[in-house]
């Protein structure tokens, strides 16, 4: 059975506790802590990126876990099986070592398992947001668990908790909202992804509920989303009681429902990097909050500690484990961590008592997800991926998750829901027919997608076509020439603009302008024919100059792969339903704005949001 293991030829089997699943968890990390080298233990607290995650690598290193960064795929529209065999194979490596103990296998699958080709893609979190349902999200993120069980991994760098109160940071579609109690309710995504924590659970102690669920992280801790005008990675100039009246209660939530791990910002807090920050770290997140899984690093966060002129490598490490990072995504040079780590202990620079916590923590996780007993994929949840049940899921969401901002230039004629049967309809703008738009950053790349090709799901032109009555016609023209939609004698008009694809700071902007030609198709489609106006964002954008000439407006956020779910809204099938998770602001001058603010003067309120009753008509 597990429990024995022979040492040695000649050698009696011998009781290795550890291995004892019937032991408590407290005897199990105690025992197997007890066995390990310092070589062991840094190798645990290092997780390096799979490009440079070779057998021998995982061997000699003794490395604790494995991640694909940034999109990073084993190669192009790999399979779930091939991704499984991947991860397995590393998971041989990391078995075969002296003690045995799995690597745990991390991925950013943050709007579904959105690096795997075939995989359900669901709205990003601002969308979500919108949703206000907090059970919608916890369905969700048990949906993203099986997807990533999938495909052999156990660990997922999400959600991001962070508080967005700059539309103009790049990574704003990463979060649910600019108020934290909005952002509180949707951690219930943590318990989608790894289970129903027991009621008489120990605060902070990580929980993973089987075999179908996976660890998530609580990102980016703290005060990601509230870096000086948006720019990401910056400085969060705020008072202690801001910080923890505004960025720190997601936390709180998370570490309740038993969030497996944390990873540590890449910003500051008045001016100290969060990455080399003992008070919040340890004092705070592992103390005051009781947490007691491990603590992440962002990727090469602890590299950034110092910059050049006055970088040094190993005051950035020094730093960054005295703060209480435990384990490190290094991702590449993991030699130079592991070595100057080893100095600094040797040295006494950094006592053993604090890898000993780094470890029993990293250790903890394993533990509870299972992966001593089970640190292989399991080929039963193979067909998970992409599967119709989380599709219809994401199609679900993306309904609830739509904002009616405008309905009609008159009052008591609206114009949506649109009739289903009728002549002749155009359908305009950039994002009507791109998966990859709709989809936004962090889906297959990074930087996500242009186009219907590299993903499998419904454009927006699609699910048009399917919803509408067979007898009508519908154009489609990207950037239609005034005069063709004058004459073209088109009963009403959908457009979609919007932003392309973007993530992290590649995404940070100053001026949100609708990106071109969005401006000049909504002018030459909404002058001569009824038009509604469909904005496929990450945040809002400057509309209010176009907004007179809008008959319907709509925020889609980035609705995903199911671009059914929008056609389901427009045509009456269900009614619209989704409030503001950010305030809309007539111009970028008026930022910061959020909700709660004494100048407060929005095109459209947080919370704002039209109802319509489904029409049924078919
Ligand atoms: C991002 C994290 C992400 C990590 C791994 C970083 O650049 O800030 O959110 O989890 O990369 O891909």
């Amino acid at each position: 059975s597990i429990c024995w293991a022979t040492t040695g030829a000649a050698a009696a089997e011998e009781y290795v506790k550890y291995r004892d699943p019937k032991q408590p968890l407290g005897a199990r990390i105690k025992d197997l802590l007890r066995r390990m080298t310092l070589a062991e233990k840094i190798g645990q607290m290092s997780q390096i990126d799979r490009q440079v995650a070779t057998p021998d690598v995982i061997q000699t290193n003794f490395i604790g876990s494995v991640l694909s960064g940034g999109g990073s795929v084993p190669k192009p529209q790999a399979s779930a099986w091939e991704w499984a065999a991947m991860v397995n194979d590393m998971q041989k490596a990391a078995l075969s070592t002296r003690l045995g103990i799995p690597i745990i296998y991390g991925i950013d699958a943050v709007h579904g398992h959105n690096n795997v080709y075939g995989a359900t893609i669901f709205p990003h979190n601002v969308g979500l947001g919108a949703t206000r349902d907090p059970e919608l999200v916890k369905r969700i993120g048990a949906a993203t668990a099986l997807e990533v069980r999938a495909t052999g991994i156990s660990y997922v760098f999400a959600p991001c908790i962070a508080v967005c109160r700059d539309p103009r940071w790049g990574r704003c579609y990463e979060s649910y909202s600019e108020d934290p109690k909005l952002v509180q309710q949707m951690t219930e995504i943590v318990s989608g992804l790894q289970g129903d924590i027991p009621q008489n659970s120990r605060k902070g102690v990580p929980f993973v509920a089987g075999k179908r669920n996976v660890a998530a992280c609580a990102k980016h801790y703290v005060g990601d989303g509230g870096t000086h005008d948006g720019i990401n990675e910056n400085d969060t100039i705020i008072s202690r009681h801001g910080l923890l009246s505004i960025h720190m209660p997601p936390y709180d939530n998370a570490i309740i429902k038993g969030v497996s791990t944390v990873m540590v910002s890449y910003s500051s807090w008045n001016r100290v990097k969060m990455h080399a920050n003992r008070y919040l770290v340890t004092e705070f997140l592992k103390h005051t909050l009781h947490f007691r899984g491990f603590v992440i690093s962002d990727w090469q966060g602890i590299d950034r500690i110092t910059t050049p002129p006055d970088a040094n490598y190993t005051y950035s490490v020094e730093a960054g484990i005295r703060a209480g990072i435990d384990m490190v995504m290094i991702p590449l040079a993991y030699q130079d961590f592991i070595s100057n780590l080893t100095y600094l202990v040797e040295k006494n620079v950094i006592p053993m008592s604090r890898i000993d916590d780094a470890v029993k923590r990293i250790l903890r996780v394993k533990f509870t997800v299972g992966l001593f007993e089970n640190p292989f994929s399991d080929p039963s949840l193979a067909d998970q991926l992409g599967s119709k049940e989380h599709r219809e899921l994401a199609r679900e969401a993306v309904r609830k998750s739509l904002v009616l901002l405008k309905n009609g230039k008159v009052a008591n004629e609206p114009l949506l829901p649109l009739p289903k049967k009728a002549s002749k309809i155009l359908v305009a703008g950039s994002h009507a027919d791109n998966l990859g738009y709709q989809c936004g950053g962090w889906t297959i790349t990074w930087q996500g997608l242009s186009g219907n090709n590299n993903t499998i799901g419904t454009p927006i032109l699609n699910a048009i076509q399917s919803t509408v009555d067979p007898s009508t016609q519908i154009i489609f023209s990207e950037n239609p020439d005034p005069d063709f939609v004058k004459n073209g004698a088109f009963e009403y008009a959908i457009v979609a603009i919007g932003e392309d694809p973007y993530a992290e700071t590649d995404g940070d902007n100053l001026n949100l302008t609708i990106p071109a030609p969005g401006v000049s198709v909504i002018q030459n489609v909404c002058s001569s024919v009824k038009c509604v106006v469909l904005v496929i964002s990450g945040r809002p954008l400057v509309i209010e100059p176009y907004i007179e000439q809008i008959d319907a407006l709509v925020a889609a956020w980035l609705p995903g792969t199911e671009g059914q779910g929008v056609a389901d809204v427009l045509f009456g099938d269900y009614g619209f339903s989704g409030k503001l998770p950010r305030t809309w602001f007539k111009s970028v001058d008026q930022l910061p704005m959020n909700v709660g603010d004494q100048h407060y003067d929005p095109l459209f309120p947080y919370g704002f949001g039209l109802r319509t009753e489904p029409a049924n008509a078919k």
